[in-house]
């Protein structure tokens, strides 16, 4: 058997068995923070349900339907979210899961499966739903056709529709241990172990992340330019520091995810400094980044780094819940400590 899912064993468990006893529900909902493994367990279960190998081997990953379904090309294994078949021009204009999108895919409930046992409709990011496009498909989960499976994936379950969300099976998706991250850069993706390590204290036990992030460089990267913006922070003056607040205000306007990242790296950085002020280096975060962190811990009291990490992951509340992004950023500049400057508190 080879499920792809790495970690989640009650919900493998609980899978086996309804495929086993056939006890299958006909919606899951499976939550948990992106790139944690939602899409690759959707798809396991779109494979186990449709293999073609014996029933205890399921999903065997080698037959037809299984590599068909990994490669997204099985007829009766749908994946719908807010980008799918749009060109990226198109694709930058949406902010929702259409009506049109969803008629599209429940065309096809109906029909017996085409080329496999079950068919399967997954819906990645289903808290983009429209409103008109959530009631429509409330409406099929009422009523239940056989040998049809929806999968409905969500980071924030507060963005569904109560409705919608007492049709399904809800199951929780948890974060991985650092060390099994780790372990599977190295195994699965032979990925070098220092670069394994550092890599799965970033990804906060969101494997997918890790994956990505060895891909493409550029995650990395941003997070370089993330980290030196926090040390202008740090050492700039009132300008230099509006500047910057200005900056990720108007960025907030066109991609708040981007947002959200530096605001997380500010924060895991200022931990880190927490941590090297206390002594616990080995439990750092960003290890690449250990002499400026060892450098900064010198510069600020443990009452100021406690005070900006707190200011730090407030603002980010702030922001979820709408707040003014400018008038936030500005806030968060005030309250973040200059480095050199009022260490009369000592630790
Ligand atoms: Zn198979």
């Amino acid at each position: 058997m080879s499920w792809q899912t790495i970690g989640q064993p009650k919900i493998l468990d609980l899978f086996r068995n309804a495929l086993r006893t056939g006890s299958l529900s006909h919606a899951y909902l499976l939550v948990g923070p992106p790139q944690v493994g939602k899409m690759t367990l959707a798809l396991d279960l779109a494979m186990a349900l449709n293999c073609q190998a014996e029933s205890e081997s399921r999903p065997c990953g080698q037959c037809i339907s299984c590599q068909k379904i990994s490669s997204g090309k099985h007829a009766d294994v749908q994946v719908i979210g807010l980008n799918s078949h749009l060109s990226d021009d198109e694709a930058k204009e949406r902010t929702e899961i259409s009506i049109e999108q969803i008629k599209q895919m429940l065309h096809t409930t109906s029909l017996p499966p085409f080329e496999g046992q079950h068919r399967v409709y997954i819906i990645d990011e289903a808290g983009y739903l429209s409103t008109e496009a959530a009631n429509c498909l409330l409406k099929t989960l009422e009523e239940p056709v056989g040998r049809v499976v929806f999968i409905l994936l969500t980071a924030n379950l507060h963005l569904l529709p109560t409705t919608l969300i007492s049709r399904c099976q809800r199951l929780n998706l948890s974060r991985l241990r650092t060390a099994e991250v780790e372990s599977v850069l190295v195994d699965r993706w032979h990925i070098e172990p220092e670069k394994a390590r550092l890599l799965a204290r970033l990804s906060c036990g969101c494997l997918g992340w890790a994956v990505e992030a060895f891909k493409n460089s550029g995650l990395l990267e941003d997070r370089g330019e993330q980290f030196e913006k926090m040390k202008t922070v740090m050492h700039g003056d009132y300008s230099q520091r509006f500047a910057i607040a200005y900056q990720l205000a108007m960025q907030f306007g066109k991609k708040r995810e981007a947002v959200y990242e530096t605001l997380d790296t500010w924060a895991s950085c200022w931990r880190d400094i927490l941590l090297v002020k206390t002594g616990c280096d080995s439990d750092i975060t960003n290890t690449d980044y250990l002499p400026d962190l060892a450098a900064l811990a010198g510069d600020f009291s443990l009452f100021q780094i406690k005070a900006a990490l707190l200011s730090i992951v407030e603002t980010g509340k702030q922001l979820r819940v709408n707040a003014n992004a400018r008038l936030a950023m500005d806030a968060l500049m005030l309250n973040l400590p200059q480095a050199g400057k009022g260490i009369v508190i000592s630790k």
